[in-house]
């Protein structure tokens, strides 16, 4: 098996887009397959990339698909129900040069890495969804739901947390968790807040999280993540109206302190309701010429505010171990030895975080008792630091995951 000159990667969502830019880089041609028509389908409302995303955009060239996007976030208020400020969390500090951890909107950022990967020459074939994959001795091969054939020398799965990908490398891979959470959220204007542009706020709501930022023109971005014990089918979730959601929006919010029910009340639509998985383990990241990436591998829960610079970091680790190492094996074992370690520590933290999110009554008793400890996990600790400050390269004596760890800066 001699290195790989051409790959697949499987789904044009953050982690695939950058994963093809990087190998591009590195001089591999790519193809992405991707199931939907646009970038713009994508699930969800804002994520923030981190100073370790922006960074790792930074080494492949492309930080500039984030910056000017959204807005910078230097910080994150916590507050209780009754809008009492527990503190703010910490989001990375500045970069050598002032850039600070940007809020965007998700399916903008998947956008812009989409159109990035383009131009940098990487054919995307949206509403491609790869239905099985196979290898064999000279390649890999990628079949689509139209019937249409694929072939490569690797192929990457970039397909996110329900990847199809990961079954085929392992038909053993235990399911993504359920979080026990709902996630939706919108954008409302001319509502008055009590926060700056610029601004995120938190709220540990008696029944329900709620967090909204307010960007510079004054539009303010919301979330919500809804307990729900038991995981509703997706075609089930989607079937609620938004009048229905409504009402329960102004059940679960009518006793806390804090802007949801206006924001809610100002939104016009809100983005699908989606249930929130996470995969916190996965025994087996490789075979010979297949690997997952991003939430196909690892997914945290949205809580750790690093889903999406941790596929980014991903992107650049793989790219350069891909272009130093003598075979594929060999690059997907170095870079598993770099990543598994530092992705499994965050969704760990985040988990704990997490759980406080979907309380039940005992529950909320015991989260109010720990959001002293919750602040300690997210504010400006060793552990914040070690997430935040982690820097990949693409050149220099920390660049290769092949035998050498990618330094911490
Ligand atoms: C609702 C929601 C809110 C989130 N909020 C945050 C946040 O606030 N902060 C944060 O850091 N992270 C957040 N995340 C997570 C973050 O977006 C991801 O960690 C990050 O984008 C990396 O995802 P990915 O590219 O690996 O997977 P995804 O974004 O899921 O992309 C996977 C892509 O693969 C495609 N695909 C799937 N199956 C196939 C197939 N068989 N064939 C072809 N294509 C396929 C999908 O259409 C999709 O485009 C959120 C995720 C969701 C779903």
């Amino acid at each position: 098996m001699s290195a790989p000159r051409s790959a697949v990667v499987v789904g044009g969502g953050i982690a695939g887009s950058a994963t093809a830019i990087a190998l591009t880089k590195a001089g591999i041609a790519t193809t992405v397959l991707e199931a939907r028509s646009t970038a713009a389908d994508l699930d969800g409302v804002m994520l923030t990339v981190a100073t370790n995303g922006i960074n790792a955009l930074r080494a492949i060239d492309a930080d500039h698909c984030v910056t000017g996007l959204g807005f910078p976030t230097p910080t994150i208020t916590l507050r209780t129900h009754t809008g009492k400020r527990l503190g703010d969390t910490f989001t990375g500090g500045l970069l050598p040069d002032g850039t600070q951890s940007q809020t965007v909107r998700r399916a903008d950022l998947s956008a812009a890495l989409r159109d990035e990967a383009r131009r940098r020459g990487v054919t995307i074939r949206e509403d491609s969804r790869v239905e099985r994959v196979a290898e064999h001795p000279h390649g890999v091969r990628a079949v689509l739901a139209d019937g249409a054939v694929v072939e490569s020398d690797i192929l990457i799965g970039a397909d996110g947390v329900h990847s199809t990908v990961r079954s085929y490398i392992d038909p053993e891979a235990p399911r993504p968790a359920y979080a026990g959470l709902l996630t939706t959220g919108g954008y409302a204007s001319a509502v008055e807040v009590d926060a700056n542009p610029g601004g995120y706020e938190m709220i540990f709501g008696r029944r329900a999280f709620f967090g909204y930022a307010v960007a510079p023109d004054g539009e303010i971005w919301w979330f919500v993540n809804l307990p729900e014990p038991k995981e509703p089918p997706r075609t089930q979730l989607r079937a609620v109206p938004a009048q229905r959601w409504r009402e329960t929006f102004q059940r679960v919010y009518a006793d806390d302190a804090g802007p949801a029910l206006d924001l809610v009340a100002a939104t016009p639509d809100f983005a699908p309701m989606t249930s929130i998985h996470t995969m916190a383990h996965l025994p087996r990241w490789h075979t010979d010429r297949m690997i997952v990436v991003g939430d196909a591998a690892h997914a945290p829960s949205p809580t750790s505010g690093q889903g999406a610079s941790l596929s980014i970091e991903d992107a650049v680790v793989l790219a350069t171990a891909l272009r130093d190492a003598r075979t594929p094996a060999e690059a997907f074992a170095g870079f598993e030895s770099v990543r598994r370690p530092r992705v499994e520590k965050i969704i760990k933290a985040a988990a704990r975080i997490n759980n406080t999110k979907a309380p039940g009554p005992v529950g909320r008793l015991l989260r109010d008792l720990m959001l002293p400890t919750i602040l300690r996990l997210t504010a400006d600790t060793k552990s914040a630091r070690e997430t935040y400050e982690y820097r990949v390269e693409w050149a220099g004596p920390g660049a290769s995951a092949l035998g050498s760890r990618t330094e911490l800066s």
